[in-house]
């Protein structure tokens, strides 16, 4: 085939998360893709990829979206950038248009960050300034980036092994809300949702009594694609009010359309306090992020949450861009549209590939649980079927390192069609037929 796949079943997680993606996940870095074209990746020799995957390292709108790219040519003509200082304005502007969008209890935000990990830091140190308390709640399975603390108030064991000292005093792990493979071995809906009921007892034995914030993303992205049960959110959202802890939804990956709106906590009903953007934020891939809170919570002077790189006018001008691109036609109603039909291909596939234990997702994020005949998490086989399906039908796809290790991510660009869906999902059934 050409492809030097490397990959090999049971190998350990790759850290070097951004650049290397797919590479770490198939394709080999010495071919890496040279273009990009809609929703397809094209390497030096022109063989073109069905992008399947881009809802992890997020290209939205595709790779060459004219309007965005135009806006981003025109401005790294005019200026690249100049201190973030200096920006401040256009930072500004960039802002009131993203939260014109936004649910109406958000009035205030942050867009120095270019980084889903930095937005995230940020969250959080809002969080404990406005609160003055220390103490981070986050799920088990989760991912909130890259940094030593945003690594460390990651639920992830499997990625905080390669990273023993990343740790923090402040950080409390509670059970998500993965009903497939539920942590208190529970059944929903009579389960009484214990995932939230229990969060009282990490909160009085676990932690220092002294609890800023609850983190949480609204699907959790790396950890598998774990939707919540309904009235998850809603029921957190409640203890956290009582408690006086606030809620963080980290959007890095469900914002900004990947579920077919634009905010998945706003689609899902509840109201968190704070919510970080970014990765889809930038539209054709330009880092950009945004942390949103409720104007109580401006309690950050700029000198406190500051990058060389932050209010960075193409990065912005990306955010602006993107943002009237998602608001100004059909994309996001396809996406809703779509979505399910998606979800319905998916489940139809299921069916004729015992293998697929779950089939789980909302708008473009999708995921398929890979399991063997006991339901146990078959990490080798999910592996192969993402080797086979890059090898021989050429579709770049995602399998989920964080969690068990045994998800396989379907999470196209927002402006596939349905041509595009039925056509991943064909070639993701092909592979499937190969691993067996
Ligand atoms: N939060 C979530 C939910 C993510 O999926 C990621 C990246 N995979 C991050 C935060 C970190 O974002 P970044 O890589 O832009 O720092």
């Amino acid at each position: 085939s050409g492809l030097n796949l490397k990959v090999l079943p049971g190998e350990g997680p790759d850290v070097r998360e951004g650049a290397s993606e797919v590479a770490t996940e198939g394709v080999s870095r010495a071919e890496d893709f040279v273009r990009g074209r809609g929703i397809r990746l094209v390497r030096e020799d022109g063989t073109a990829f069905l992008d399947a995957a881009s809802g992890t390292f997020n290209v939205p709108l595709g790779y060459d979206h004219p309007e965005v790219v135009e806006a981003v040519v025109e401005q790294l003509r005019r200026m690249a950038h100049a201190s973030s200082s200096l920006m401040a304005a256009q930072a500004k502007q960039v802002l009131s248009e993203l939260l014109a969008h936004a649910p109406s209890h958000l009035t205030a935000g942050w867009m120095r960050d270019i980084t889903g990990s930095t937005a995230n830091e940020c969250a959080v140190q809002v969080a404990q300034k406005a609160t003055g308390k220390t103490d981070v709640l986050s799920l088990f399975l989760s991912h909130h980036g890259q940094t030593q603390f945003t690594t460390a108030i990651s639920g992830n064991a499997f990625r905080r092994k390669g990273f023993p000292e990343a740790v923090s005093p402040h950080s409390v792990k509670v059970p998500a809300p993965y009903c497939y493979r539920c942590f208190y071995k529970a059944k929903y809906p009579g389960c009484g949702m214990l995932c939230v009921e229990r969060i009282s007892d990490f909160v009085e034995y676990a932690s220092s009594g002294s609890v800023a914030c609850m983190l949480v993303e609204p699907v959790l992205g790396n950890g598998g694609n774990v939707v919540p049960p309904p009235g998850y959110f809603q029921a957190l959202n409640k203890l956290c009010e009582e408690k006086g802890i606030l809620l963080i939804a980290d959007e890095v990956q469900t914002g900004m359309g990947r579920t077919g709106h634009l905010f998945a906590s706003e689609a899902l009903g509840f109201k968190p306090n704070i919510v970080t953007l970014a990765k889809g934020l930038g539209g054709i891939g330009v880092p950009v992020a945004a942390v949103l809170f409720e104007g109580t919570l401006d309690v950050l002077e700029s000198h406190e949450h500051s990058f060389t790189s932050g209010c960075n006018p193409v990065a912005l001008t990306a955010a602006s861009a993107t943002l009237k691109a998602m608001t100004s036609g059909h994309l996001l109603a396809n996406v809703r549209r779509n979505g399910i039909i998606l979800g319905e291909l998916l489940r139809t596939l299921a069916t004729r590939h015992p293998c697929v234990g779950d089939v789980r997702g909302l708008g473009y994020m999708w995921g398929l649980e890979i399991v063997r005949e006991d339901g146990s998490p078959d990490v080798e086989k999910t592996l192969a079927l993402i080797r086979v399906a890059q090898e021989r039908h050429q579709l770049v796809l995602r399998g989920s390192r964080y969690s068990f290790g045994n998800v396989v991510k379907v999470r196209p660009p927002l402006i596939a069609t349905q041509d595009d869906l039925e056509e991943i999902v064909a070639r993701l059934g092909r592979a499937l037929a190969d691993v067996g």
